[in-house]
């Protein structure tokens, strides 16, 4: 090969804002066949809102479950625990991080902490099993949070995110480039639905409630079918990103390990620059050949 021509391209690639760590890359983008996003981060902006917050049961108020969540959230840097944050600074709750004891951060789960002499679990219906919960309203209610006091479910909530400007159109202009588009999310199925719909369906495939080692094995099984690339911008992404024959960071929003995992760097966060990218690519290989 021409390492000139590559350099080019590697060159003319971080113009634009998309940073590859080897020509290889250049090469691997030009024969991409499947393409996976992460969602959170990745598709929508990362940026949660409350839209509903609710307790199950009589025994505990609502004001002393949120002073439990925000007070635990406070040590979580994941972008739903910012949106808890903010609900229940509105509600006028002060959360007290020096009564939260053992936290523990449960990657594609949820967290835990001891407050007050009890055990609080706060995250997905995974983090409930943990807990030891077995409540009838965990598959009856379909929400992307729950909250346990010990096995038992104490409250409810939802969260909704919102997709990337320029993410439809991204994602038309890869189905145009003939690239298989995949959705590997560690959010609900309700949530990934949504994004899809906001996507006018374009997805060809959607994968819900992953852990982050459940992620790195879809890629494993799409590279049976030919060069894959994944994009992803959290901690939980990391083996994925590593997996994949090309793996994506988001450069702005990113976690540290994401972009150190990740072979090419999305410096600007516009997931536009995926299909210009590809495009560069292939002209690059085709003048070589
Ligand atoms: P994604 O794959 O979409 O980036 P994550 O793997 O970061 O998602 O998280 C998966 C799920 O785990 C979230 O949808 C949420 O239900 C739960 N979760 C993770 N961290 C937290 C947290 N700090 N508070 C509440 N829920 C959490
Ligand atoms: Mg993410």
């Amino acid at each position: 090969s021409t390492p000139v021509t590559i350099f080019c391209s590697l060159t003319k690639a971080a113009t634009s804002g998309l940073l590859l760590k080897g020509g290889d890359y250049v090469e691997a983008l030009a024969g991409l066949k499947i393409l996976a996003f992460d969602k959170t981060g990745t598709l929508t902006k990362g940026e949660f809102t409350v839209t509903d917050f609710s307790t199950v049961g009589d025994d505990i108020n609502i004001q002393l479950l949120l002073y439990w969540v925000t007070s635990i959230e406070s040590k979580s840097s994941h972008p739903m625990a910012a949106a808890l944050l903010e609900y229940g600074r509105i509600q006028g709750i002060k959360p007290i991080l020096e009564n939260v004891e053992d936290f523990q951060n449960f990657p594609g789960e949820g967290v835990s902490g001891k407050i007050d002499g009890r055990e609080i679990y706060i995250g997905n219906r995974k983090i409930c099993v943990r807990a030891g919960c077995e409540s009838e309203f965990l598959t009856k209610e379909e929400r992307n949070g729950y909250i346990c006091c010990g096995p038992t479910l104490v409250g409810m909530f939802s969260l909704s995110d919102t997709c990337r400007s320029g993410a439809l159109e991204a994602i038309e202009e890869l189905k145009s480039l003939g690239v298989k588009l995949a959705m590997l999310t560690g959010d609900s199925t309700h949530a990934a639905t949504l994004v899809q719909n906001q996507l006018n369906h374009a997805l060809d495939i959607v994968h819900a409630e992953l852990l982050p080692h459940e992620k790195a094995l879809i890629i494993e099984n799409f590279k049976k079918d030919g060069l894959t690339a994944m994009v992803g911008d959290g901690i939980n992404d990391a083996p994925a990103l590593a997996t994949a024959d090309v793996g994506i960071s988001m450069g702005i929003s990113g976690s540290a390990l994401a972009v150190e995992t990740g072979h090419v760097i999305l410096m600007s966060n516009d997931i536009r620059k995926i299909p210009e990218a590809i495009h560069l690519a292939r002209t690059t290989f085709r003048r070589l050949v």
